[in-house]
């Protein structure tokens, strides 16, 4: 038989309601064998930690071509990065919100409605969608989210309404608590006392908050900005505390754990301010992101549960260049906001001593759409997964813990807000349409600005060959073109049956 190959292999359809995916035996029986033994071992079901960054750039790790060379040594990523399986081809969604009501869901953000974020108290959010945490938190696990939210600040999606046990952090994003108080950024409403109280009588929560499953938001502290400079570190410290509570608990847990950093604006913590090589505040933050992991890992190895913890740790959306200087490295085109490489391939590293082998690689298709059916497998609860709706994630399982493995998914689905934009299989990307890059904005490669052109004709580019896409291949490879348009056809096609949902911009309860 020849190896296999992507773009050449079919996929199987397990249920109409799933996204169809690549079936390898011989490396399910192998991520089998592992969790048997794991579960032999350690006789209960394993713990997950997601660690999900702001606005941090693919290239801002030593691990992935950054760190020291771009300012910000990154030691912790880089030894968790060689110690487990970095994942070369991990996407997210263009920005903050429609990336994780995504990694939440498991849905493209054309199924769950979050096409952009919901700003300055907007309503509208996670309601009505199924959660990773809900499926958990079902079949035993104890939830705990940390740090910042932003999939709804209504109360119905909050996360203590959408499947964790207890919230510790912001209902929305950095800059919205701070950007209005800083007089470099905003001097017009800082130093304007009727424009700082208009700013304050708009509907959202200046503050931190608590929350138990159920109930209500109780304020812990309003966000200025000496406050915001300390987040990260109260949030870590919140997050150790969980760990060291559940070290002697039977239930499994789910530690869902967002840094504030490095969205801008930052204000690092004084313990690294003017310490990275670069000093400068977001690079200043870089190096807090890498403590506040070590961190826990060490609170993990402390209460000996590092062996019973899988650990994903990634970053929401590519880098925002259109905030520079506080912003990031990508080695590919265009940035955060846009559906080109720049804007959603995000760093993966997937790190469980004992059960992941230490220094593999993959370039294959990661999706954060994946997480949630993946978790349920490892949980061994992948028949908990709704039928009343579709599922775009796959269980990539496999693909994680057996050594030498394949993933288990054949396309990535690019969504600019409720545009279909691109699909990539293989090593080949076909752009339907993609926002411009901004000719009028010298100083950044554009993002949330630039024009959204659809092209008469689908561009065509190797990622190989081609990693920043200049280099439109279609006229020479057109042996792809009908494969690549099944593919898009198929799953424009899945919304006939699981209609769209559009939550931004549309009435929304509060
Ligand atoms: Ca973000």
């Amino acid at each position: 038989m020849p190896p296999f190959d992507p773009i050449a292999a079919q996929t199987h359809t397990r249920r109409p309601n799933w996204e169809p995916a690549f079936v390898h035996p011989e490396q399910e029986k192998a991520a089998k064998a592992l969790l048997d033994h794991f579960k032999n071992r350690r006789k209960k079901r394993p713990n997950f930690l997601v660690y999900l960054m702001d606005d941090v750039g693919w290239g801002d790790f030593g691990c992935y071509g950054g760190g020291i060379a771009v300012g910000a040594p990154t030691p912790t990523f880089d030894r968790l990065a060689a110690e487990g399986l970095k994942l070369t081809s991990c996407y997210s969604e263009p920005s903050c919100s429609p990336s994780r009501a995504t990694l939440l869901t498991g849905r493209v953000p054309n199924r769950h409605g979050l096409h952009r974020p919901p700003m300055y108290g907007e309503p509208g959010g996670l309601q009505g969608e199924i959660t990773v945490a809900e499926l958990l938190s079902t079949a035993g696990y104890v939830t705990q989210a940390v740090g910042k939210w932003h999939v709804g600040e209504n109360e119905s999606s909050q996360p203590q309404n959408v499947g964790f046990d207890d919230f510790y952090g912001f209902l929305s994003v950095s800059d919205m608590y701070t950007e209005w108080r800083d007089p470099y950024f905003f001097p017009e409403i800082a130093y304007s006392e009727a424009r700082t109280e208009w700013v304050k009588n708009m509907p959202f929560n200046r503050c931190f908050v608590h929350a138990k499953k159920g109930g209500k938001t109780q304020n812990v502290e309003e966000v200025t900005i000496p406050v915001l400079s300390l987040l990260d570190d109260k949030w870590c410290a919140y997050s150790s505390e969980f760990i060291r509570g559940m070290a002697n608990k039977d239930q499994p847990w789910f530690l869902y754990h967002n840094t504030r950093g490095a969205h801008f604006d930052n204000y690092p913590h004084e313990k690294f301010l003017g310490k990275s090589p670069a000093r400068h505040p977001y690079k200043d933050t870089l190096l807090e992101l890498d403590d506040v992991l070590a961190r826990l890992v060490e609170v993990l190895r402390e209460t000996g549960q590092l062996e019973d913890t899988l650990i994903f740790i990634s970053s929401d959306n590519g880098p925002h260049m259109e905030t520079w200087p506080d912003s990031a490295f990508t080695p590919f085109r265009c940035a955060k906001g846009s559906t080109w490489e720049g804007g959603v391939r995000v760093p993966g590293i997937v790190y469980w001593p004992g059960t992941i082998a230490a220094g593999r690689q993959s370039d294959g298709i990661f999706d954060f759409n994946d997480i949630l059916p993946t978790l349920l497998a490892i949980a061994g609860i992948e028949d908990g997964l709704p039928s009343d709706r579709f599922i775009d994630g796959v269980d990539q399982s496999s693909f994680l813990l057996a050594p030498n493995s394949l993933s288990n998914r054949k396309f990535h689905y690019y969504w600019l807000t409720e545009t279909f934009s691109a699909l990539r299989c293989g090593e080949y990307k076909m752009v339907l349409s993609a926002t411009s890059d901004d000719a009028t904005d010298a100083f950044g490669p554009g993002g949330f600005t630039g024009v959204l052109e659809r092209y008469a004709y689908a561009k065509l580019f190797n990622l190989y060959l081609d990693p920043k896409e200049q280099h439109n291949y279609m006229t020479r490879k057109l042996a792809y073109v009908d494969a690549f348009q099944h593919g898009i056809r198929h799953h424009l096609r899945t919304f006939a049956a699981f209609p769209p949902k559009k939550v931004m911009g549309v009435a929304q309860p509060r």
